[in-house]
């Protein structure tokens, strides 16, 4: 019996390569998941400002299509006035919500480093409450910081710079997420915290991206995982069920929200979905 919810559902895209594939993006894998009623598409902006061009067009058919659609910014890359060039252009859109990254850095950007929390100020700054700010948030730590009390310590300057709801790195260990809320809390941090919820898919880029990512599978999980990953479909089924219960005990907890990372895909996304009593027209 599914459980009925009424938890907002945002569902996460990077942009194609090319048009053939933001079509086959807004036609098919965006069309279904627009059946679930979400909040909103974001789209990823490649590290560096690589998919800048992509970003702006995937966000543009979206919104065309009459989608809330969130472009992921980050800093670096680029000049300040390329940044607010674009962020003007996001307005004009009617684009209500930026999601501001730090980004992934490169070399040269050691010497002068910048954080998301930098780019919150410009855009607060220059366009004043104009949009709702989204930044990230890491319940296993930033795989950068020296420590959670540090990781901790800059997002709340994040938020304090302007940031109105957060959104997490993927977690399996449902505890990391508790525990990062009831801290932020006993900080006076009283942003919503939504998690950002990974489906299970494919068992070797998921290793691959969580260790880059800093995010932790539990070894429960990943014994589990290998044991099912010559079959994709059950790998696929497995993965619905372990990611349907983490969504539902999110519910319980009073998660806000939940954010979906889907690669572009919508079959493990809309399974979950289901399976939590969204509603499918
Ligand atoms: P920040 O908040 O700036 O933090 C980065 C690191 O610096 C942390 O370790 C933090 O503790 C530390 N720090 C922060 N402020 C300071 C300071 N003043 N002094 C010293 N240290 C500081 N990446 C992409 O390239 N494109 C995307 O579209 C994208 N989308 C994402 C969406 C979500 C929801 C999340 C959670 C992550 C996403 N990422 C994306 C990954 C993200 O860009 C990387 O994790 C990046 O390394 C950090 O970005 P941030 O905005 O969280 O950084």
């Amino acid at each position: 019996m599914a459980l009925k919810s009424m938890t907002p559902v945002s569902f996460e895209f990077f942009p194609p390569r090319d048009t053939a594939g933001r079509e086959k993006l807004t036609t098919g894998t965006a069309t279904k998941l627009a059946a679930l009623g979400p909040e909103y598409f974001s789209v990823t902006y490649g590290a560096g400002g690589s998919t800048k061009e992509g970003t702006k067009q995937t966000v543009t058919d979206l919104m065309n299509r009459g989608w809330n659609a969130v472009p992921h910014l980050s800093v670096g890359g680029t000049d300040q006035q390329s940044t607010l060039d674009l962020v003007a252009f996001y307005k004009e859109l009617g684009v209500k919500k930026i999601l501001c990254l730090r980004g992934d850095q490169a070399e040269s950007d050691a010497h002068n480093p910048q954080y998301a929390e930098d780019l919150v100020r410009l855009i607060r700054q220059h366009f004043g409450d104009r949009f709702e700010i989204v930044v990230g948030a890491y319940p296993e730590v930033h795989p950068d910081s020296a420590s959670s009390q540090d990781d901790l310590m800059f997002f709340k300057r994040k938020v304090d710079a302007g940031a109105d709801v957060a959104i997490t790195q993927y977690f399996y260990n449902i505890e990391a997420y508790e525990h990062f809320v009831d801290q932020c809390q006993s900080l006076g941090v009283d942003i919503p915290i939504v998690p950002g919820v990974m489906p299970i898919t494919n068992y070797a880029s998921l290793r691959r991206f969580s260790e880059k990512a800093g995010a932790d599978i539990p070894r429960w999980l990943d014994k589990a995982m290998a044991q099912h990953q010559d079959s994709d479909e059950e790998l696929g089924k497995f993965g619905v069920e372990v990611v349907t219960r983490l969504c539902e005990r999110l519910i319980e907890l009073g998660a806000p929200a939940l954010h979906f990372y889907t690669l572009n895909r919508w079959g493990a996304t809309t399974k979950v979905c289901t399976n939590l009593g969204l509603n499918v027209s």
